[in-house]
Order: structure tokens, then C-alpha cells, then sequence
């Protein structure tokens, strides 16, 4: 009866217009102006360009303008490329296991093209005149001759204009940079034998000369000098081996160049900049007792292996690869990374058994720690980082503000909230656990306080405060201090100056990407300045893409965390009693701003049906 129905009905499914269908995969391919720019640079080195200019305005949102000196189009593809599927680079399905270009999907320039105003000019360099072809929305607006020099520039203008959804999803202009130089800075690191401008709007970004060196190394430390600088530069050991499956070649950072993210962790398969969190783990693997917990190695490291062995079409945006022996590449990696560290006097003891092809269990990688337990490995030995003021006056007047009304902008209020807790009494005796509890008697029974998720909420609400009230108490610092910084901090940085200042912090720009920092907040430990800053920078962008928060909020967290990393020390009963008495000056005491628990009540008729007595 169903069939009947569906002949007499009227036809419901239809095929889409093209537009439409690009316009819907658009989003699968450029998902924000970095994705853009980095289809457009990867068409660019597929065109066999050796000088290609990147200019963004308004981090990409209102131009992304790329231009190259490379193969060009004739007429004919110049209108073709933006129809879905069109490429010249794969043609048969035997092709796509053997990929050797960075695109291959066909796709790239259609989705650009049905969410933006893009202008296209280009030229064969034995052609006589160029072709120009514009395009709006997905609408052919004009397809004409023009002039040109060689190769092919593509302007690509308001992004997402008709997408509205999709426009508004964008993060700040810091952000939106971020991942733009952040593709930028992989690709020209993948092709280091490729000039590279990066403007924005007037600013140079960064220049990228051809490197002088023929040799492969050599022209690789040119271009991470150009991008990183010699602090990096002077601080790298070489890889290089070779077998007839799999060979590798690149740069191990040393251990004082250990980040706090897998940002700086530059890994190419076979030309394209890949992600891969099992690499990425063979190469740390290889770092062991060199490098703190949650600390990352920076690397830059290219592999090559038959395009047969490697599946690269996993993903839209081709930045997952799969290998037909992931265990045995971890191994190779894992192996070798250990044996240029070792050579270099890096590693004390080693056992190179050679290429060992199975994983062993503790080697697997890592299952993600969520943000909610902490994440942070508690390290007993760690400096001591926190200051507890004593109760001055001005701390005095600080924990009174605490009481009145804070715009909190917390989400979820977690389960044991609500039940109120008591203070317990002054004079009453308080023990620390492994330096990472405080235990303490109260009259209905036993607290224990969790010292970090404690400090958190103490310099959370804090902060929150000095932001909100400008109360941030600022030291000035004897040697004002230079720090230099990559553009996408920079840029951060100033995004962020205000609650950054509002916090204690003096900063001002000094030219270039240097920023010089006059004092820092009261409770930072002097000589830090420049790791704070890192730290804090790091955790905004890691709450920003795990937590979804920004601003003021994101800040405060941030500063409760860096703050409070290191608590795993040991505290005088007068710092015990000060913790707690300030966390239970706070507004919201039970809780971390990143949602656990401070502390734990256990009553005494729980402990007395534990030890099965009764109640007294
Ligand atoms: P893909 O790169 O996956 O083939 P794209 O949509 O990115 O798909 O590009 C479509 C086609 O347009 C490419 O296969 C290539 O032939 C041509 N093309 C795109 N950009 C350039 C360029 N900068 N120079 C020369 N040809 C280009
Ligand atoms: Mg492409």
C-alpha cells in the first residue's frame, strides 16, 4: 500500500540546485576563514607556486586575498574549478590511493564560492591574456578576459554573508587570526622551500624567503627560524632515519622547549600537515622523565610513506590520515625520536632494542582527561606557587566585597550545593593529607576541604572582582619586563587587555610582538611574569574551545587555574586556616569555577554506622 500511495502522491524528493548543495557541504569543508585560507595556500602549492602572498583583512571575515605565481588556468577551468567535483588532480578511483597532491576532493573552491563573493584572476604563463571569473553566492557574476600576471589570485569577500548562522558562530578577531596563522604557519613549514607573505590588512605578519640552502635540513631550520626564531632554533636536535617502509625526517625540541599545549607540534605525512593524536604520543612517549606532566614537546617532523599505505580521504578537511600499520609507524616514531634524543645527550638511559612493532599497554595513548576532574597531575615536589595573603585590611575590605552580590555568570550548580556547611571553629586543629587535603573537625563530624578546588574558587572569585570593581592590586616591578610573543598571542593579548589590566597587570605594546609588562597582580610571584602570561593565555584558549567561555568569566577561570597548579605543597596550619577561612568567604564556596567539589562533609553518624556503632 505504501508503493500505491508513492505513485499517486506528488513527488516530494527532488534534487537539489547546485548552489543550494554547495552551500550545505560549505560547511563541512570551510567551517571559518582559516579553513579557507587553507584550501586556498594548499591549491596554490598544488599549482606548483614558489611565491604565494596571503593577505586577511578583519582576521579573514571581510577578505581573504591569495595570490600565486604558480601553474594558472585556462579559460575553460577557470570557469570550471567552482562547479562541486571539478579537480584536475585524481581522476580515477586508482588515483585516490595515491594521492600526491594536498587536494583532491574537488570541493574546495565550490563551497568557497557559494558563501562568499570570491573575484578569481588567472593565467597560463603561455597564455596571452588572463581570464577573470566572479562569482557571488554560488552566481557566476562575470567570466572575461583580463590582465594578469602568471599564476592565479583568488579574493574571496565576505565570508558566510549569506549565511548568516554560520557568521555569527565566529569567534573573536583574536581567535579567528589564531587559526588562520595557525594554518599558515604548518603549511609554510610543510613547504619550506615556498615564499610565504602573510599580511594583515598593512601589518606583515611574517616574510618567508626563499631559504638560500638546497639541502632539505637546512632550508627547514631557515624557515623555522623565520617563523620561531632562534630561541627554537637553538634549541631543536635533528631526526632522520630511513627504511624501505617509512622514513622520517625533521626536529625534536629540546625539553626547555616544552609547551604547555600540542600546539607547537608540527607533524607532515607525506607534504600534508596532519593531526594525529597516536603520533603525537609515540614522540612524547620518547621524551619520559624528561618533560613535567602536561607538558608537550615541540617538533616538526615530515614523514613519508607509499601514498598506498596511507588513507588521507578520511575527513572533509583532510587533516586525519590512517595508516595501514598504525603500530608499527607509533613504534618507528617512538624509536626514533628516542635515539635522537639520546644521542644528544638528552636521555640518560635507553634501550634501543630496535624497532619495537607492538605497543606496550602503558605506551597506548592517553584516554582524555576531562576538564571537570582537574586534569592537572598533582605534583607533591612543585614550587611553591600560591601566596596566602595574611589578613591585612586591604584583604579584609576585599573578602567584605565578597559577601555582596557578584554577577556570576557559572553555569550548572553541581549536586551537595545548597546543604549548608559549617564553618569550623577557630581554634580547632587542622591536618593536611598528602599535601592535597585539609582535613578539619566540626561539630556535626568531619571536613575535608580539596586545597586546590578550594584556591581555585579563593582567586576565581577573586578575580572576578578585581575585574568587575577594577580592585585588582597591582606590584610595580623594579625591571619592567619585555616579553615577546607569536602574533596569535599577541593579538590575544591586546583582545584581552582590559581585564588583563583590571586584574593588576600593567602592560603596554612595545612595537613588533613585543609587549613590556610594568607590574603584574599583587599575588604573582615576581620573575613569573612571562610564564603567567603564557599560562593564562593558554588556559583562556583551552576553556574557549573546551568549555565554551570567554571573557571576563574565561579570564577569572584562567587566573584561578594558573594561580593554583602548583598546589600540591605543603601548608602551615596559619595558611590552612586562612584557605579555609577564605573559601568560606566566598560566594559560592562549594564549588570550583570549573565545577568540582571544594568539600566534603562526612557526619558523625555516617562515621558511627561505618564503625557500626550507634549513635551516641
Ligand atoms: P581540489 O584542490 O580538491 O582539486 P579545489 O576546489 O580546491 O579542488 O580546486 C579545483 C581545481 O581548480 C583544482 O583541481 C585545480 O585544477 C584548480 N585550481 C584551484 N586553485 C588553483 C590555483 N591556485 N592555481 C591553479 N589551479 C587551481
Ligand atoms: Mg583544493
Amino acid at each position: 500500500m505504501a508503493e500505491e500511495e508513492a505513485v499517486t502522491a506528488e513527488r516530494v524528493i527532488r534534487v537539489m540546485p547546485e548552489t543550494l548543495a554547495n552551500k550545505i557541504a560549505a560547511g563541512e569543508v570551510v567551517q571559518r576563514p582559516a579553513a579557507a585560507v587553507k584550501e586556498l595556500l594548499e591549491n596554490a602549492i598544488d599549482a606548483g607556486a614558489d611565491e604565494i602572498e596571503v593577505t586577511i583583512l578583519d582576521a579573514g571575515r571581510s577578505l581573504i586575498h591569495v595570490t600565486d605565481n604558480g601553474c594558472g588556468m585556462s579559460s575553460a577551468d577557470a570557469q570550471h574549478c567552482f562547479s562541486r567535483h571539478a579537480t584536475s588532480k585524481i581522476r580515477t578511483v586508482r588515483d585516490l590511493e595515491h594521492i600526491e597532491t594536498l587536494g583532491f576532493r574537488g570541493e574546495a573552491l565550490a563551497s568557497i564560492a557559494a558563501v562568499s563573493q570570491v573575484t578569481m584572476r588567472t593565467r597560463r604563463r603561455a597564455d596571452e591574456a588572463g581570464f577573470l571569473v566572479r562569482i557571488h553566492g554560488g552566481e557566476v557574476k562575470a567570466a572575461e578576459p583580463c590582465a594578469s600576471r602568471p599564476g592565479t589570485s583568488i579574493e574571496v569577500r565576505n565570508l558566510f554573508y549569506n549565511v548568516p548562522a554560520r557568521r555569527n558562530f565566529l569567534k573573536t578577531p583574536a581567535t579567528e587570526f589564531r587559526h588562520v596563522s595557525d594554518v599558515f604557519q604548518s603549511l609554510a613549514l610543510g613547504n619550506p622551500r615556498i615564499a610565504f607573505l602573510l599580511r594583515q590588512a598593512d601589518t606583515e605578519i611574517h616574510r618567508l624567503p626563499r631559504p638560500r640552502s638546497s639541502d632539505f635540513e637546512e632550508s627547514l631550520q631557515e624557515r623555522m627560524h623565520a617563523l620561531f626564531g632562534s630561541k627554537v632554533t637553538d634549541n631543536v636536535v635533528p631526526v632522520c632515519q630511513q627504511t624501505s617502509y617509512i622514513s622520517v625526517a625533521g626536529f625534536l625540541g629540546k625539553p626547555r622547549l616544552g609547551r604547555k599545549s600540542r600546539s607547537e607540534q608540527f607533524l607532515f605525512v607525506n607534504g600534508r600537515s596532519v593531526r594525529s593524536r597516536a603520533l603525537s604520543h609515540a614522540v612524547a612517549s620518547a621524551y619520559e622523565g624528561l618533560l613535567k606532566d602536561r607538558v608537550y614537546p615541540f617538533f616538526v617532523l615530515y614523514l613519508s610513506i607509499d601514498p598506498g599505505h596511507v588513507d588521507v580521504n578520511v575527513h572533509p578537511t583532510k587533516t586525519e590520515v590512517k595508516f595501514d600499520d598504525e603500530r608499527g609507524v607509533y613504534g618507528f616514531l617512538k624509536t626514533v625520536a628516542r635515539k635522537a634524543l639520546a644521542t644528544s645527550n638528552l636521555v640518560p638511559r635507553m634501550d634501543d632494542a630496535g624497532f619495537r612493532i607492538a605497543i606496550p599497554v602503558k605506551d597506548r595513548p592517553p584516554v582524555r582527561r576531562g576538564p571537570a576532574d582537574g586534569g592537572f597531575a598533582r605534583d607533591a615536589e612543585a614550587p611553591s606557587k600560591l601566596t596566602i595573603v595574611p589578613r591585612t585590611t586591604q584583604m579584609q575590605r576585599l573578602s567584605d566585597l565578597l559577601y555582596s552580590p557578584i554577577s556570576d555568570s557559572e553555569a550548572e550548580t553541581p549536586a551537595g550545593e545548597g546543604e549548608e556547611v559549617e564553618q569550623p571553629a577557630v581554634e580547632t586543629l587542622l591536618w593536611q593529607l598528602h599535601n592535597r587535603y585539609i582535613l578539619a573537625q566540626l561539630r556535626t563530624g568531619l571536613l575535608i576541604v580539596d586545597q586546590r578546588a578550594a584556591q581555585e574558587r579563593i582567586l576565581y572569585e577573586r578575580a572576578l572582582e578585581s575585574m568587575n570593581n577594577g580592585l585588582g592590586l597591582s606590584q610595580q616591578l623594579l625591571f619592567p619586563r619585555t616579553i615577546e610573543f607569536g602574533p596569535a598571542d599577541l593579538a590575544l593579548v591586546k583582545e584581552l587587555k582590559p581585564e588583563l589590566v583590571a586584574l593588576g597587570f600593567s602592560l603596554e605594546a612595545f612595537g613588533g610582538r613585543t609587549v613590556v609588562v610594568r607590574g603584574v597582580p599583587a599575588d604573582v610571584r615576581v620573575g613569573s611574569e612571562e610564564e603567567i602570561l603564557e599560562d593564562l593565555l593558554h588556559q583562556y584558549k583551552e576553556n574557549e574551545a573546551v568549555l565554551r567561555i570567554t571573557g571576563r568569566d574565561n579570564v577569572a577561570k584562567s587566573m584561578a587555574r594558573h594561580a593554583s597548579v602548583r598546589a600540591g605543597e605543603a601548608l602551615s596550619s596559619e595558611e590552612m586556616r586562612t584557605l579555609i577561612d577564605r573559601l568560606f568567604l566566598c560566594k559560592r564556596p562549594y564549588v570550583s569555577p570549573y565545577g568540582r567539589p571544594t568539600m566534603v562533609q562526612i557526619p558523625m553518624e555516617e562515621l558511627d554506622r561505618r564503625f557500626a556503632r550507634r549513635p551516641s
